[in-house]
């Protein structure tokens, strides 16, 4: 599966953005994925938040020309609720999110927050109002303390700590030897998949952003661990204008509104309840998800 954001491969150039301080997620990525066509407009404003009401009106966009990706997307999320997206590989999810991110510029149609386009504002005051939860986290060979910090320049060891009980893996950390100080990577301690996420959702905390874009891993955690961190997923998105990148169709069913893309267009949208009612593309997916989990189950009880 596509990922939102391609592995780091350049990290020596990301190692220098970190060096220099630039200590925002938004900002490391922009070095390795944002084409140099999104440029700040002349004398743009930075973007003024006031409850992060985010919509997409007629959205077109293609990577190359001539190949459409997105196709009159219209989407609207009101402030401090969740849309999560879902549909098959390759549907154009991970590109929604990206284009909220303004990774590109798209092809025609808007995308506002609180009314603003996001294209006549300022590419760092649109990033910094914007958290991002990853697929795969990145860690730096240095401190847990310092990966979570990595979210905010200047945060104070409290709010650290803070953060990683929103995350729930200040146990964790409170049980290693070093405690914040312990180094992670290559040649320190080695963080499981869900782990890793944490880190991910305490950066997130202590940048407190309004707007959140979750993009769920595919790769399989354990039911305890998914459940875990589900918990924590709904910690963080009260209260912040939530977009969803949904694999697994049990971790949304509470979302406020499910978009259904296939082939970069809306073919159903409404609650869950709604989509299974209508019978469509959700409820086949849901169907044949459901077959599988307790294909899983079954085959997890006779190896037991
Ligand atoms: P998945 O569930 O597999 O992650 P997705 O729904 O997130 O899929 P996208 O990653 O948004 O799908 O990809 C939508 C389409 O755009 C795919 O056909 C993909 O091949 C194409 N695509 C994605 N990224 C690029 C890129 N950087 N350049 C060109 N085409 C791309």
């Amino acid at each position: 599966l596509a990922q939102l954001f391609r592995p780091l491969d350049l990290l020596g150039m990301v190692y220098r953005t970190v060096r220099q301080g630039v200590i925002d997620m938004g900002a490391m990525f922009d070095l390795i994925d944002t084409p140099s066509e999104v440029v700040d407009a002349p004398g743009a404003p930075p973007l003024a938040v006031a409850r992060g009401h985010v919509r997409f009106e007629a959205v077109e966009f293609g990577y190359d020309a001539g190949q459409p990706i997105l196709k009159g997307i219209d989407l609207d999320v009101p402030p401090g609720t969740t849309l999560a997206v879902v549909g098959p590989s390759g549907a154009g999810k991970s590109t929604l999110a990206r284009l909220l991110y303004r990774f590109y510029d798209i092809g025609s149609g808007r995308i506002t927050i609180d009314g603003q386009d996001i294209r006549a504002v300022t590419q760092d005051s649109l990033r910094a109002a914007i958290g991002i939860v990853p697929q795969d986290t990145v860690l730096f060979n240095d401190t847990i303390g310092y990966n979570i910090a990595y979210g905010r320049e200047g945060a104070s060891e409290a709010d650290i700590a803070a953060a990683a009980r929103g995350a729930a893996i200040s146990g964790f950390i409170e049980r290693q030897p070093e405690g914040y100080a312990t180094r992670v990577g290559e040649r320190g301690l080695k963080l499981s998949g869900g782990e890793k996420q944490r880190v991910a959702i305490a950066r997130t905390l202590l940048k407190n952003p309004p707007i959140l874009i979750l993009d769920e891993a595919t790769s399989a955690l354990d039911s305890r661990t998914e459940a875990e961190i589900m918990e924590t997923l709904e910690a963080i998105e009260r209260g912040r204008t939530t977009v969803v990148i949904a694999h697994r169709l049990s971790t949304i069913v509470h979302a406020d509104q499910i978009v259904v893309l296939e082939a970069g267009r809306v073919v159903e949208r409404g609650s869950h309840a709604e989509l299974l009612a209508h019978g469509g593309l959700y409820a086949e997916m849901w169907a044949r998800q459901a077959a599988e989990s307790s294909e899983e189950a079954a085959q997890e009880s006779a190896a037991a």
